[in-house]
């Protein structure tokens, strides 16, 4: 490997954590941490360290193609310039749309906003980051005047409480979670955690207190809290008076929330809720880190304000250790907040509803025009598509039909749309099925530009190796279609640092500190020191030298509000917005696995990242479960009016009882029927637009296939003839778990129909059946290397898979052995993968706790499980929990 390497930012979470790679002679990439980026001191989890295997062309879009033939891009985007360019002369403005994303860089967003709101005249740009923290945004400038983080990541580790809201931090943003866990071990236990959240989950291993609370119910917790707070000593008068309007209307709000109130709101023991009122008012550095729990509500902004007015009255907010901070999903939701991506925004955080602002930001882009109101938002965007007054929408990075609430409506409405352009790393999405135009778009490792993480900390992508096919950016493929509108003048970049700099520049322009957003320290900077730029927080102004401390907002009181005070809003409580049927019982909830990221289109392809979790699955309570007759491993069915899904069943308590989990990733790609956000209703924040991702309700039913199956094959199979499958990449192929209702005749002829293997094809299948018992297995062997292997059998398949994946990656490795599906005594079961850094299993880490080992330390020390990026620590905490309680209770018992 070469000695210099290339830093760079993950594209995955918004904790934004640096990456050092360097390149090979043979165009082999190594990933580590940058230990030189403020986000992460070298830290990264294992999507981060697993970067490099998502490099490539495999499942690339690679050229333009127009109606699905391959165009030029000259002809794509003279069509795409032309389609729009008719639908606004026919329709007028608003009858377009850009749907974009907060994976694409701060330049692409620029363009596409500019574009839409300065030049083709509509506020029609919206982002999928609306569905995952705008409700944040509206509740910072509710209460601040204007969308700003006011702490840092520091200030985790320097408080003395740390609050988890909604935030399964240890799996969401998993290196700022190690830098929590870091920050207790070296301080003896400080921070206190206490994390809110109705499952208990890998981020509840660290908390001193797990507040399991009813689902919607946060908004009652933090308003008994307010009303001890402002009863308290933590009050702080002087801030309240000198700084902030609305208190007596917030505490009017708060006055029924008595602690008793709230125990009976949120189903939390009465002692729960005393011990962490007393836990916030005794503790002065106290940061409440909230994220989608908090985000994905239909009173999700009233949750923020209800979290912020909490630190206002004990004038809690800006200093080292304290203050609200919200954690960013994606890995440049800020940066699209800043150019102001969304539909109710204006570039450098201006807003569409201010005329002053409207004539400041069309006078500095001499655009023709500027909307004076907002445009659509996600939700609505793709209902007015659906209804035709929307005739043609350009999809940048995004999968709008897995990732939208009522998913199956968004299909049908692009399905109906006259003109759908989709700009995408990958060939085929969900969403691509729709497209009338294809854009190659670069991927990471590719394109070049800007990023900005949780903390405003703004660092550069840079590209690591040519792009895959004739790729191009978005900014320059957005450019070159204004350009061909007519608005050649305003589009005509150079590059991504020409873009970077008028930014830069509008951020400052009259400002004159009335903005928060400024970095025009950097309108000026040069080709090169673009391309060489360090990560730097915002603000920047011109005239300020770079800043190597943190940055913080608010500790002078000092906010941007017309008053320049801050507002404490007041926040009644509302709970969920659905309603419990008779069958749909069921309060379904949605989120994210450690190991993949959004529809899996980049981790999908990383046989590393399937290891932990390799299929869809629905979380359920062990009551729910044995009512309705779910069993471990079964399959169930979660259904309502709007859509079905058909999940593998984990039988846990760490769920609560009347709720259902399940992640978001697997989509039409992944797996038979996955695409959890057909079940979501499109129920809106009314104030955000942010759909409640995390409260619909649905039906559970078991169901009871004949036969579940397990799979390896080389190639990715193109037809999969079972009622259920979820497709998983493996070392050397892909790893298949399968499941039907159909009496199978012949086992090893679907067997080869899965792996594309002919009855005549010249092949050795070495089987075992047990006609009485219901199970086949076989192997198949061409050209001396297994081809691919069958597992069946009435119950859940009960081979060992991690196991078979390891075998499978050795081309040489014994059929005969495979086919048993187990080891046997000269080998073991390393069971589910944990620790994917070093392969550690589950049976691993609890033979080690059998052999002696107490903690993370002698469980690294015995096996190197946790000792790599650290992600598994966590589950491997609860491992050793979990054994030592099974091996200590029979003891007891005697
Ligand atoms: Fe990437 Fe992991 Fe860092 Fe998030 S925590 S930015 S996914 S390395």
């Amino acid at each position: 490997m070469s000695d210099c390497a290339i830093k760079t930012t993950c594209p995955y979470c918004g904790t934004g954590c640096g990456v050092s790679a360097s390149i090979g002679a043979q165009g082999g990439v190594e990933i580590a941490g940058d230990p030189d980026h403020p986000a992460n001191h070298g830290r990264l989890c294992v999507k981060g360290a697993a970067l490099a295997q998502t490099l490539g062309d495999e499942g690339r879009l690679l050229h333009p193609r127009i109606g699905g033939a391959r165009a030029s891009w000259s002809d794509a985007l003279d069509h795409v310039a032309r389609r729009f360019r008719q639908t606004v002369e026919r329709y007028g403005p608003d009858s377009v749309a850009f749907y974009v994303s907060g994976q694409i860089l701060t330049e692409d967003y620029y363009v596409a906003n500019k574009l839409m709101k300065g030049f083709i005249g509509s506020a029609n740009i919206d982002t999928n980051s609306r569905l995952c923290m705008s409700s944040s945004v509206a509740g910072h400038r509710r209460a601040f005047g204007a969308d700003i983080v006011p702490g840092v990541y520091e200030d985790l580790e320097t408080a003395d409480l740390v609050v988890l809201v909604g935030s399964n931090l240890a799996w969401c943003h998993p290196v700022l979670f190690q830098r929590l866990a870091a920050a207790r071990e070296k301080r003896g236990g400080k921070p206190v955690v206490v994390n809110i959240d109705p499952r208990r989950t890998a981020t509840s291993e660290i908390a001193d207190l797990h507040l399991a609370i009813e689902p919607g119910a946060d908004v009652a917790l933090f308003l008994g809290l307010l009303r001890r707070l402002a009863k308290s000593p933590a009050l702080d008068r002087a801030f309240v008076d000198e700084h902030t309007d609305g208190l007596d209307q917030a505490l009017a709000a708060a006055l029924p929330w008595t602690p008793g109130a709230v125990a009976r709101r949120t189903g939390l023991a009465l002692a729960d809720v005393e011990r962490f009122f007393d836990l916030v008012v005794s503790t002065d550095r106290t940061v409440t880190v909230y994220s989608q729990g908090v985000n994905q509500s239909s009173a999700g902004v009233d949750k923020v304000n209800a979290i912020i007015n909490c630190h206002l009255v004990a004038g809690r907010i800006g200093k080292p250790g304290r203050g609200p901070f919200s954690a960013t999903g994606q890995p440049n939701a800020m940066g699209g907040r800043e150019v102001g991506g969304l539909a109710n925004q204006l570039a450098a955080h201006m807003e569409i509803d201010k005329p002053e602002h409207r004539a400041l930001v069309q006078e500095f882009w001499a655009a023709p025009h500027i909307p004076t109101s907002a445009g659509l938002k996600a939700v609505d965007m793709f209902r007015a598509i659906g209804e035709g007054r929307i005739k043609a929408v350009w999809i940048m990075g995004t999968n709008p039909v897995d990732s939208l609430p009522d998913a199956d409506r968004v299909a049908a409405a692009l399905s109906i749309c006259p003109f759908v352009v989709v700009s995408d790393v990958v060939e085929r999405t969900d969403t691509s099925e729709f497209a009338h135009v294809l854009l190659p778009a670069q991927a990471w490792g590719e394109k070049d530009g800007m990023v900005t993480n949780s903390e405003r900390c703004i660092s550069r992508q840079r590209a690591l190796r040519a792009p895959a096919g004739e790729a191009m950016p978005d900014w320059w493929a957005m450019a070159a279609v204004a350009r061909r509108m007519g608005f050649a003048r305003a589009f005509d970049y150079s590059g991504p640092a020409a873009v970077f700099r008028e930014h830069a520049a509008l951020s400052g322009y009259r400002n004159r500190g009335l903005r928060g957003f400024d970095i025009s320290a950097l309108a000026n900077v040069s080709d090169s020191d673009y391309r060489a730029m360090l990560p730097f927080q915002w603000p920047w102004r011109v005239g300020e030298a770079a800043s190597a401390t943190p940055r913080r907002f608010f500790a002078d009181g000092h906010f941007f509000t017309d008053s320049g005070r801050a507002r404490i809003v007041a926040t009644p409580f509302r709970g969920l917005a659905g309603r419990r049927g008779e069958r749909c019982e069921f309060v379904f909830n949605t989120g994210r696995v450690r190991d993949q990221w959004h529809t899996m289109t980049r981790t999908g392809v990383a046989a590393r990242l399937s290891q932990h979790i390799a299929e869809p699955f629905a979380e359920i309570n062990p009551a729910d479960a044995a009512r309705l007759g779910v069993r471990p491993a079964g399959l169930v069915r979660l259904a309502n009016g709007r859509g079905a899904v058909t999940l593998r069943a984990l039988v846990t308590d760490r769920q609560r009882e009347g709720s259902v989990f399940a992640p978001i990733h697997w989509n039409d790609q992944f797996a038979s029927n996955a695409r959890i956000d057909t079940l979501v209703a499109p129920v809106l924040d009314p104030v955000s637009g942010q759909p409640e991702s995390k409260g619909a309700y649905v039906e559970m039913t078991a169901l009871h296939p004949r036969w579940f199956g397990f799979a390896l094959v080389r190639e990715k199979p193109r037809v999969i003839e079972a009622d259920y499958w979820a497709l998983g990449r493996a070392d050397g192929g892909w790893r298949l778990e399968l499941a039907g209702f159909d009496a199978v005749e012949d086992w090893e002829s679907r067997a080869r129909d899965l792996l594309g293997i002919g009855e005549s094809d010249d092949a050795f299948v070495l089987s075992a059946r047990d006609a009485r018992g219901g199970s086949y297995r076989c192997v198949i062997v061409r050209d001396g290397v297994i081809a691919g292997a069958l597992y069946v059998a009435r119950e859940p398949i009960a081979v060992a898979r991690a196991w078979l994946c390891e075998l499978f990656a050795d081309p040489a490795a014994d059929p005969a052995i495979m086919l048993a599906g187990r080891p046997g005594a000269a080998a073991s079961d390393p069971g589910q993968k944990i620790c994917v850094c070093f392969n550690v299993g589950a049976n691993a880490i609890r033979d080690a706790v059998d052999g002696g080992c107490r903690d993370l330390a002698a469980i690294g020390e015995a096996t190197t499980a946790g000792t790599g990026c650290g992600s598994c620590r966590p589950e491997i905490g609860r491992l050793v929990k979990q054994r030592l309680a099974e091996i200590t209770l029979p003891a007891a018992a005697e």
